[in-house]
């Protein structure tokens, strides 16, 4: 024990030193534009609780509802004892508000990834990704053992090239089905702020005979007429093979989804593993999940939505304003470009102690040496919460 713990301090230790060590800190308040750290209110611009429903009355009392009636635990996995009525109700409300013939949810957004990629590749297939898409896909994909390639961000040149790279591969295998080649984006990308090229890249993955799958945890809730995502804002519904949603941001629950085709969802329940081998979601997180929907859907969604995109142009403002310019990004996803991580750091802690809380994000999130503040809102902040921002920011100079 004693080399296996000295061992481990060498590592933490080298995280220190390069400014890369993470540290959980404690919440002792409910989600929201206000977190209690330490004994300490703070204004918070952390949050992927974009819409505001984590703590939104119809969803408490849809879980509390739930737990009444199907008690704390699901007790078994789906496919044994614990596909209950509330996993139901919530895959049929989210093919419908996906525009999808099914839906299929898991207990994270992260086991949706790995399920989905792994039950649809084998080593053989063939696998792009964006440059910048979340760690739970470059698992899902290292773990598929299909032959990966990335493309440089939204870059569809390069794109076009590695998707010419699948077409000569796939032409020289022989399985007992054709090779497929998946290419995988993030709609919102998760640290960045900006959206994917969705309609050309539709259009040259038809090219290609290739097949797309879209993460749209960020997108969830706030693009679209439906409010559905960034597939449906740009009309490409029937023409996207697998789509992916959280429902821990927006949705304001937990818990991840993917939509599409009757079949699709037909083989995930047989060959997801992450789906199979696991115990359901708890009631509670289902029925809050469904209510989430509901509320997005309804016309109070509609208008936290607009409120939302206000807000977004409100902090852009502020930013400006106090010198920390941020890109031309239209999400509510806002970062602010720091370099070296140790800056990034300095920041956050001088909002911090100016009584904001705004997370530096460092790598392995980001790439080393791109360490940004990653600033959200919620369309539950308000005027008054940007002014503090502004004072606070007015207090740090960003030298
Ligand atoms: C948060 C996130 C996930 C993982 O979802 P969880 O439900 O938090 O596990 C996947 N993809 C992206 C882009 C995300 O931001």
């Amino acid at each position: 024990m004693t080399d296996f713990n000295a061992q481990l301090a060498v590592e933490l230790a080298a995280l220190r030193k390069a400014d890369l060590l993470r540290e959980l800190r404690r919440v002792e308040s409910p989600a929201g534009t206000r977190a209690c750290l330490g004994g300490r209110e703070l204004l918070n611009f952390s949050s992927n609780d974009y819409l505001g429903l984590a703590n939104h009355p119809a969803l408490k009392e849809a879980a509390v509802c739930a737990a009444k009636k199907f008690g704390a635990g699901a007790g078994a996995s789906r496919l044994v004892c614990g596909s209950l009525a509330v996993h139901h109700e919530l895959e049929e409300a989210l093919a419908a508000f996906k525009g999808a013939e099914a839906a299929l949810t898991f207990s994270t957004g992260h086991a949706a990834a790995l399920g989905a990629i792994t039950a649809l590749l084998d080593r053989g297939d063939l696998l792009i990704l964006d440059k910048l898409v979340h760690a739970c896909i470059v698992d899902a994909a290292k773990l598929s053992g299909a032959k990966l390639r990335v493309f440089r961000h939204n870059d569809l040149n390069d794109l076009e090239a590695k998707l010419k790279w699948a077409a000569k591969q796939r032409s020289a295998v022989s399985g007992q089905r054709p090779a497929r080649t998946l290419i995988i984006t993030e709609s919102v990308f998760s640290m960045d702020g900006d959206l994917a090229p969705l309609r050309d890249l539709v259009e040259l993955k038809e090219r290609f005979g290739a097949w797309l799958m879209v993460d749209e945890a960020h997108a969830t809730g706030l693009f679209g007429k439906r409010r559905s995502g960034l597939v449906e804002e740009f009309g490409l519904t029937g023409r996207v093979e697998i789509q992916m949603a959280t429902l821990g941001k927006a949705v304001g629950a937990a818990g991840g989804a993917i939509s599409g085709s009757r079949n699709l969802i037909d083989l995930l329940v047989n060959r997801a593993r992450s789906f199979i081998f696991s115990t359901a979601p708890v009631p509670a997180a289902a029925a809050a999940a469904s209510a989430g929907l509901k509320v997005i859907e309804s016309s109070e969604g509609e208008a936290r939505r607009e409120r939302l995109w206000l807000l977004v142009e409100q902090l852009k403002r502020v930013l400006i304003e106090a010198s920390f310019p941020p890109p031309a990004v239209r999400a509510p996803i806002i970062p602010v470009a720091m370099g070296a991580e140790a800056r990034a750091m300095r920041f956050a802690e001088s909002l911090r102690k100016a009584g904001v809380f705004v997370p530096a994000i460092r790598y392995p999130t980001v790439a080393r040496g791109a360490a940004r503040l990653r600033f959200t809102v919620s369309a539950e902040h308000t005027a008054e919460d940007l002014a503090a921002l502004a004072k606070a920011l007015g207090g740090i100079a960003n030298g």
